[in-house]
């Protein structure tokens, strides 16, 4: 039988699992976690329902170019928040294609990140943004960059004393914007086979690409990455379509998928290929709009 623990505050929470962390499950909305209960794929001692503490880890805050996202704060009010129309548009095209309805109005952040199956969402935007999840104990607090956090498939740099508290990152400045793609079997409820995100910063006269940051799921079938050597080749270069095309061929270089019943390896690197042009056209083409009509 298993033993569901109901905190009302942070303090409260830690201290429960300040001893015999690992046998606690922590719940944040449970899409991903409960049907796996059902399945019996896990059948954990202790349950740490999370639900009581939306006063202290649901918020999404800004502090000068810093925002802060509680770890509670759901997909559905990302996507409804008015900090996320325009530069940070990742978040809204992930949105747009992440589960369907219910899954969004649930889904939370933190959980996406505890997740780290090979088809969150969430953490390559995270990754291209450069943010640090910060993880709450009775010891204090202590930052993970993302980019470190998932160390293979369903496991994160977590103790098991810990519980993600935030997740925050700088705001792109007026030369840059994010975009996201996934590709999946279908429209609506997408395994995606492919995801990426992208954050990328023009010179001064938007002609050249002063910096870029690419991340992209399920490499080697299993964690998400950083694509350094594209990012390396990318950087100062103009858009062009032989820049494109070269980078692509980085790209199909650099990563290393693998194949399993919803795709192969081929099959998703010739996808990935796709998106990365159809990302660095949308940012280019976002940053030079947003210069001309002032936004
Ligand atoms: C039908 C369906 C469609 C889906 N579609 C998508 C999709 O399009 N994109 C996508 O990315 N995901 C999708 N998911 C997966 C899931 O909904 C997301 O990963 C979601 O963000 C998980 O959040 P949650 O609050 O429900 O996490 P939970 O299920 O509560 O927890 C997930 C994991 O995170 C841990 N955890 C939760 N909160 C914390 C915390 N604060 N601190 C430490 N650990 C924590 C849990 O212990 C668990 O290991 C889908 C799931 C379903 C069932």
């Amino acid at each position: 039988m298993t033993e569901v623990l109901m905190p009302n505050t942070l303090a409260e929470a830690l201290s429960m699992i300040s001893k015999d962390g690992h046998d606690v499950l922590i719940l944040g909305s449970g899409s991903d976690v409960i049907p796996r209960i059902r399945e019996r794929e896990i059948e954990p001692k202790k349950v740490l329902d999370l639900s009581g503490l939306g006063s202290e880890l649901n918020y999404i805050r800004t502090e000068g170019k810093v925002i802060r996202i509680g770890a509670l704060v759901t997909v559905r009010q990302i996507i409804d928040n008015e900090l996320f129309k325009g530069r940070l548009d990742a978040f809204l095209q992930a949105g747009r294609m992440f589960g369907g309805p219910q899954i969004r109005n649930m889904a939370t952040v933190g959980g996406n990140l505890g997740a780290a199956s090979s088809s969150e969402d969430l953490i390559p935007i995270f990754i291209a943004l450069d943010a640090r999840v910060k993880m709450a104990s009775i010891d204090g607090d202590r930052l993970v960059p993302v980019s470190k956090l998932v160390v293979a498939k369903r496991q994160i740099d977590r103790r098991p004393n810990e519980i993600i508290r935030e997740i925050y990152f700088e705001m792109p400045d007026e030369s840059s914007w994010t975009a996201f793609f996934k590709a999946g079997r279908r429209n609506s409820l997408i395994i995606d086979l492919i995801n990426m995100a992208m954050y990328l910063k023009l010179n001064i006269d938007g002609t050249k690409i002063e910096d870029i940051r690419i991340a992209l799921n399920r490499v080697r079938g299993k964690t998400p990455e950083r694509a350094y050597k594209t990012e390396e080749y990318l950087r100062g270069k103009r858009i062009e379509n032989e820049t494109i095309a070269r980078a692509q061929e980085v790209l199909d270089s650099e990563v290393q998928l693998s194949s399993d019943f919803r795709a192969s390896a081929e099959y998703r690197k010739s996808l990935d290929k796709v998106i990365l042009a159809r990302l660095i056209n949308n940012c280019r083409d976002r940053i030079v709009e947003g210069r001309r009509t002032g936004n």
